[in-house]
């Protein structure tokens, strides 16, 4: 027998939500009101995404105008670099303080590996040769257990999960005390469809959440120039043929296709934009259907592993970490 958590039944997500990784402040401030204006109530946000203060103050204006803060339901998330239980309520005020919120919807361990961090910058540390300095002792049970007293002070609403396997999902929830993992944050789009992670999902009750749900078309930059990856790496989901042609079928764009293809299956979405007609256009895909047969081509579109764009391979020698999550890329 199944045990949901047991805050399951109360349990209420937008399945659209704003993501907001990777834009400046002055663009985050407009998207989140150009969001709200047209009927966003989810915004998903991470202490790793430096964006928390503008989005406080985002916030503020709006609660000032007259909004009550349970209209709202806001997701943030544990930095791998404060993945241990003396640091859970460090990271915790720093996001509650920036947010200016006195409760966090739903908070999710970020990444499943810990980093030993710089106390002054808050920002991991590098050893000499330009290696993350890895915490080796990261206790996901003690973590999850600091977590739940959070939730009982009502200091969080909801407790989730994000970049965790299947093993590691499986040894929170069948260990887990008190609460349950309400949610599973994973990368998620047509060329990586997270089939056997779904399906363990639906049968412990946790729903799902896709982030890149239309491929990450901004990573691309931000990885080339950043990390010097190759551009070829990257996919480009909205330039596929077959998404073209559903997308001229339905007359609805080519984003709209690719996320209706993941909320038709009971996904939540968190699509980002700074761009006001693509914030609206994403929100905008309530009133149409994809038929089974458009979905099962979209299907198609999966590639597994092969699939992933954010292996974390960027912070250097993430891979020795015992708790890294992902089957390595096979070297040539
Ligand atoms: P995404 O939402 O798949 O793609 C965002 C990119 O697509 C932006 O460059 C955006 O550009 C563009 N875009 C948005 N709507 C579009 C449309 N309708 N047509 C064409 N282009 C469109 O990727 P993401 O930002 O990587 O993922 C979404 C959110 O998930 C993040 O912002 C973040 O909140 C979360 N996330 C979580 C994790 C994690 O580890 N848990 C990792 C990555 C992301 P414009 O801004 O110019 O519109």
């Amino acid at each position: 027998m199944i045990k949901r958590s047991k805050l399951f039944k109360d349990f209420q997500m937008p399945i659209i939500g704003l993501g907001t990784w990777q834009a400046t402040d002055e663009i985050i401030a407009n998207a989140i009101q150009t969001a709200l204006s047209v009927g966003y109530r989810h915004i998903d946000t991470a202490f790793n995404y430096n964006n928390e203060t503008v989005i406080g103050d985002t916030l503020k204006k709006w609660f000032d105008q007259g909004h009550k803060r349970e209209e709202l339901f806001i997701t943030t998330k544990l930095p791998h670099i404060g993945n241990r239980p003396c640091d859970v309520s460090k990271f915790l005020n720093l996001s509650l303080e920036k947010l200016k919120l006195d409760y966090i919807d739903l908070y999710l361990i970020h990444i499943p590996f810990g980093f030993y961090y710089d106390n002054t910058t808050l920002t991991p540390a590098i050893d000499e040769n330009g290696y993350y300095v890895l915490d080796k002792e990261t206790d996901h049970l003690a973590v999850w257990e600091t977590l739940e007293k959070e939730v009982a002070r009502g200091r969080i609403r909801f407790l989730g999960l994000s970049n965790f396997n299947e093993t590691q999902i499986k040894n929170v929830f069948n260990n887990a005390k008190e609460i349950k993992p309400a949610v599973l944050q994973i990368e998620l789009h047509a060329y990586l469809q997270q089939v056997n992670l779904r399906n363990l999902c639906e049968e412990l009750g946790i729903v799902v959440t896709a982030y890149s749900p239309l491929g990450s078309p901004g990573a691309k930059e931000h990885f080339v120039n950043k990390y010097k990856y190759s551009p070829e790496t990257f996919p480009d989901l909205l330039g596929l043929q077959i998404v073209k042609e559903i997308s001229s079928k339905y007359n609805k764009s080519l984003g709209q296709i690719l996320l209706k293809h993941l909320i038709q299956q009971g996904i939540v979405i968190i699509p980002k934009s700074g761009n006001a007609n693509r914030i609206k256009e994403n929100f905008d895909i309530f009133d149409f259907e994809l038929s089974i047969d458009d979905i099962n081509e979209l299907n198609k579109l999966d590639r597994g592993e092969e699939g992933r764009i954010f292996n974390f391979l960027f912070w250097k020698g993430v891979e020795n970490h015992p708790q890294y999550p992902f089957k390595l890329p096979e070297k040539n």
